[in-house]
């Protein structure tokens, strides 16, 4: 620790929910803190839109859940579906109720969360948050760490968190490795407008739907419906994102003999990749920035605010002098083997089994999802899982469906 502290006890580069959910959990334990965003004001892009239940804890604790809450819904379970025949299995959340005191998803998209933050942090005295600071070159000495921006400004503060989002110019300029692979195919996501709940009676907030030819997500934001399709590994983006093709596509979810009111499309690629490590002197990474992977269960800003809340108190701990930077290690040790071990094995695992073309193998695995459903100790296993609690007990999944399991 240093004898002579800096103005700035942490300098957090990124201002998207993961930075600010750690902003806050230091910010709530008395450290100064500066915040750096590259934008000019909080992202409003629609990407992650569900919290599972783990983050709802923490999101209380932190004491904006109530805001969330009322910006988003309750999902109180998901459905695996067959694209032809509808409903093959419904799992209830609320059997979670003795291992969580949120038994149950909010579905809400991240860009509603970070406001609430931010308001959160504006009204700390400790805080400042800068907009237009991107940071191009972050920089550790034994005891300190650096940003420049680029607009040319240097910051100076005890850390450094970087929490600047897939693209980090922290983990970059540091020389962290970020290695892992890119999935062949790109995803693409459709909103829309339309009550799918009319139009798919009985579907779920959240859908995982299998087809042998193409397989598809649903999955229900307050306001709107989200279509996520796998694309050709070969077609190009003009083609992929043509209205008339969209058009088509949403045709094979249901055909309403007219077409889809589509609000917008975004077509993005997909890794699965990891940081060779999660601090380096006195830089410490997190989120995106720490590790991505595929949308296919909802982890990746769900994981971030784990990290978000487990490596800032470890680092709360240290600068109060309760801690140690062993326990800081063993905080970014933790959250990085999750990422490897957790988080990667299961949206993988979904990616493989909703992929699946083989008519058995898909009607085998049905068969599997139905006995799970039908058993109630076997769903609580699987629920576990998926809703991420088990990511904070053991950091592994444990195996119910022959594998990690979607
Ligand atoms: C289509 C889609 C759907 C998804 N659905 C889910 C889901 O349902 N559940 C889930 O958990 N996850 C989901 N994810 C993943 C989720 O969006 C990310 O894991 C999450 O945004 C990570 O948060 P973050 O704060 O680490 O990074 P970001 O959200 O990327 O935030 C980084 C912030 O840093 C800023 N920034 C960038 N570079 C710099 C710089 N150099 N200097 C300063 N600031 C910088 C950015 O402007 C941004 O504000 C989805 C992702 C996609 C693409």
């Amino acid at each position: 620790m240093s004898q002579q502290r800096n103005a700035t006890e942490v300098i957090v580069a990124g201002a998207g929910a993961v930075g600010l959910t750690a902003a806050l959990v230091l910010a709530r334990g008395g450290v100064r803190v500066t915040v750096l965003e590259a934008g000019d004001a909080l992202a409003t892009e629609s990407r992650a839109s569900t919290f599972h239940p783990p983050s709802l804890e923490m999101l209380d604790d932190l004491g904006v859940l109530d805001a969330l809450m009322a910006r988003g819904i309750v999902s109180t379970g998901f459905q695996y579906r067959d694209r032809q025949t509808g409903p093959i299995a419904d799992l209830d959340l609320g059997i979670l109720a003795e291992d969580t005191r949120f038994p149950f998803r909010v579905q809400c998209e991240q860009s509603k969360l970070t406001p609430i933050l931010l308001e959160a942090l504006q009204a700390l005295p400790q805080v400042t948050v800068r907009f237009g600071q991107r940071v191009v070159q972050a920089t550790t000495t034994d005891t300190s760490a650096s940003v420049t921006t680029e607009v040319g400004d240097t910051f100076t503060a005890d850390w450094v968190i970087g929490a600047d989002g897939s693209n980090s110019q922290v983990r970059q300029s540091a020389g962290f490795t970020f290695e892992g692979m890119t999935y062949p195919e790109r995803f693409l996501v459709a909103s829309t407008t339309e009550d799918l709940e009319s139009i798919l009676p009985g579907i779920a907030a959240v859908n995982y739907v299998f087809d042998p030819s193409e397989w598809l997500v649903v999955l229900r934001t307050p306001e709107h419906w989200r279509v996520l399709f796998p694309t050709d590994q070969d077609t190009a983006d003009e083609v992929e994102i043509d209205p008339t093709r969209i058009q088509v596509r949403l045709a094979g979810v249901a055909d309403l003999g007219r077409d889809w009111e589509v609000l917008h499309t975004t077509l993005y690629r997909v890794h699965q990749r990891v940081a060779d490590t999660f601090r380096k002197g006195r830089l410490v990474l997190m989120g995106d920035a720490a590790h991505i992977n595929n949308p296919l269960g909802g982890m990746g800003m769900n994981s971030g605010v784990h990290d978000a809340v487990i490596e800032a108190r470890a680092l709360l701990a240290l600068l109060d002098g309760n801690g140690h930077l062993d326990d800081l290690d063993a905080a970014c040790e933790g959250r990085r083997q999750v990422a490897l071990s957790y988080v990667k094995t299961i949206t993988h695992d979904n990616w493989e089994r909703l992929r699946q073309t083989d008519p058995d193998a898909q009607r085998a695995y049905h068969d599997e999802l139905r006995a799970l459903a039908a058993d109630r100790e076997r769903m609580r296993a699987h629920l576990l899982n998926t809703s991420m609690i088990n990511s904070l007990r053991s950091g592994r999944p444990v195996a119910v469906l022959g594998g990690a399991g979607a």
